[in-house]
């Protein structure tokens, strides 16, 4: 009988459980145990729903949905009779406004990240400047050029953004949208890695203006599906419906792995076992195969002693993420207003940051219907970078009181939100920055596990950060190892 074990029950390593679950189901001849360091499953997913007089209040403490695009998240969701749990973005009222001087101003209709599809889209917006407006034309008819120039190798997403569009819009809007989703820095993030797509664009047409229309002409008028996707009740519904699935005493929670060593043909693996009378204790288990799903921090300590290089070649730098979510039920809301749209951005003034500034706000309510009761309100603010890892030792009432001034200056004046609906969560170190060569370092890196045997690395330290792609992972890596029948 193989022997798996699965370190770190986040969505990676839930997602691994689940397809070897199935494989036991099937009759294959393994076996699985899943060891969790804190006592909860679903690592950054996390949901909070508080019931009120007049309705529930969804809170997501960390992931709110995932990209449409993407099937993997979908796909497991229905395979886990969540279909009719689905819902979508509101892309009727789909709109980003971005600060600046403490004015909310729109992004134009029908971008894709900083790409318009259609030119005349940009003309009465008060975000672009005319040289940025101009710059934009100019990428068009410089579409020849881009291709035959385009790098063969890695670059920074700023230098590529700038090489099509210019200074202006990779900081008005190329860096708040990718510090919205990497918490990072764009002189340092891999375009190749983080913008896959548009690398790929820029190959086949030079200009990504020429691609995005290119990809309109072809689709016609078939409607587009919505952006985003989630459930009605909170991505923990994802969580709880996975672990639904999976026999309770294959889970050990409160047992983080504190080693993992080499013994003949198998690996043994110590983990910290729950305290009895005030004592923790310690267990070894050996296993033919672990699937480590730990956060890149814990997954560098685990095989630093095993191999010297592979710590070097893991993702160093990892931005922090601090989410405060204030609610207004119907009564206080109807007091106030906020602009149609799904949120804002905020472009950060540099690395010292002394203000604090939030990175992103998003408008729950009108981004994913059925989150608040009808007429209440939801403003979720996410700080990222330096901010969050000034506030992230604050108490949860001063960090969100410091959410409620930013808003109350943005948006004000502002009522009280409920402070018993109030969730604030912190997530240190939680996104790892894909730094210029993260492929190439990856690619080495999996040779250094391949070499080790018997191991394989998961989760958002290497082929990607969203909910899909780590699913897709986790479960191919399980369907490579395990055989697909009985
Ligand atoms: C604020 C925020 C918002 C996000 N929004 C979105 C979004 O809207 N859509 C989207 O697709 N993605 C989003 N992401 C990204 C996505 O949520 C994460 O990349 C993903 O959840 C990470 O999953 P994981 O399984 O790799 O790791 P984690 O969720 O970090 O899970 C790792 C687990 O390992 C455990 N662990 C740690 N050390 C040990 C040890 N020694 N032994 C045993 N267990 C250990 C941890 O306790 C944890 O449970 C967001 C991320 C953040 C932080």
């Amino acid at each position: 009988m193989k022997r798996f074990a699965i370190v770190g029950a986040g969505i990676a390593g839930l997602s691994a459980a689940y397809e070897l679950e199935l494989a036991r189901k099937r009759g294959a001849d393994l076996d699985w145990q899943l060891y969790e360091a804190s006592n909860r499953v679903g690592g950054t997913v996390k949901t909070a729903r508080k019931t009120t007089n007049d309705g529930e209040f969804v809170l997501e403490g960390g992931p709110d949905g995932w990209v449409s695009e993407k099937p993997w998240a979908r796909d497991l969701a229905i395979e886990l009779g969540l279909e009719q749990q689905l819902i979508y973005s509101n892309d009727a009222t789909r709109k980003t406004y971005i600060l600046i001087d403490n004015h909310l101003l729109p992004m134009p209709d029908g971008m894709r990240m900083m790409v318009p599809e259609d030119l005349a889209s940009l003309e009465h917006s008060p975000l672009f400047s005319t040289e940025a407006r101009s710059a934009y034309a100019a990428e068009l008819t410089r579409a020849e050029q881009l291709r035959s120039s385009a790098h063969t190798s890695d670059e920074s997403v700023a230098t590529f953004v700038r090489r099509h569009f210019g200074d202006e819009v990779l900081q008005k809007i190329g860096a708040p949208l990718l510090s919205g989703v990497f918490g990072g820095d764009v002189n340092l993030l891999s375009v190749n890695s983080v913008m896959p797509a548009f690398v790929a664009m820029e190959r086949e047409h030079g200009s990504l203006i020429a691609a995005l229309q290119a990809k309109a002409l072809a689709r016609g008028n078939k409607p587009q599906q919505p952006i985003f996707t989630t459930l009605r009740h909170g991505l923990g519904s994802l969580i709880e419906a996975i672990t639904a699935q999976l026999p309770p005493e294959r889970i050990h929670r409160n047992h983080p792995a504190l080693s993992i060593k080499r013994e003949g043909n198998t690996w043994c693996l110590r983990t910290s076992t729950p305290a009895v009378k005030g004592r923790p204790g310690k267990s070894k288990r050996h296993f033919h195969h672990i699937f480590l799903a730990t956060p890149i921090d814990a997954t560098r300590t685990l095989l630093a002693p095993r191999d010297a290089s592979i710590p070097g070649l893991i993702p160093q730098t990892a931005s922090s993420a601090v989410l405060a979510a204030l609610c207004w039920p119907a009564s206080t809301a109807s007091a106030f207003t906020v602009p149609p749209g799904f949120g804002f951005l905020v472009p950060q003034s540099g690395a010292s940051n002394p203000h604090h500034q939030l990175l992103a706000t998003t408008f729950v309510d009108q981004k994913f219907p059925h989150r608040a009761p009808p007429g209440a309100r939801i403003l979720r603010v996410f700080f990222g970078g330096p901010s969050a890892d000034f506030l992230a030792p604050q108490t949860d009432a001063a960090i969100a009181a410091a959410a409620f001034a930013q808003l109350d200056n943005i948006l004000g004046p502002l009522p009280q939100p409920d402070p018993c609906l109030t969730a604030v969560e912190r997530w240190p170190r939680s996104l790892p920055q894909y730094e210029v060569g993260h492929a190439d370092r990856i690619a080495q890196l999996d040779d250094h596990i391949r070499a080790l045997g018997g191991l394989t690395l998961l989760g958002n330290g290497y082929r990607g950060v969203g909910l899909p792609d780590l699913i897709r992972d986790a479960r191919s890596a399980v369907r490579s190892l395990v055989p697909a029948k009985g």
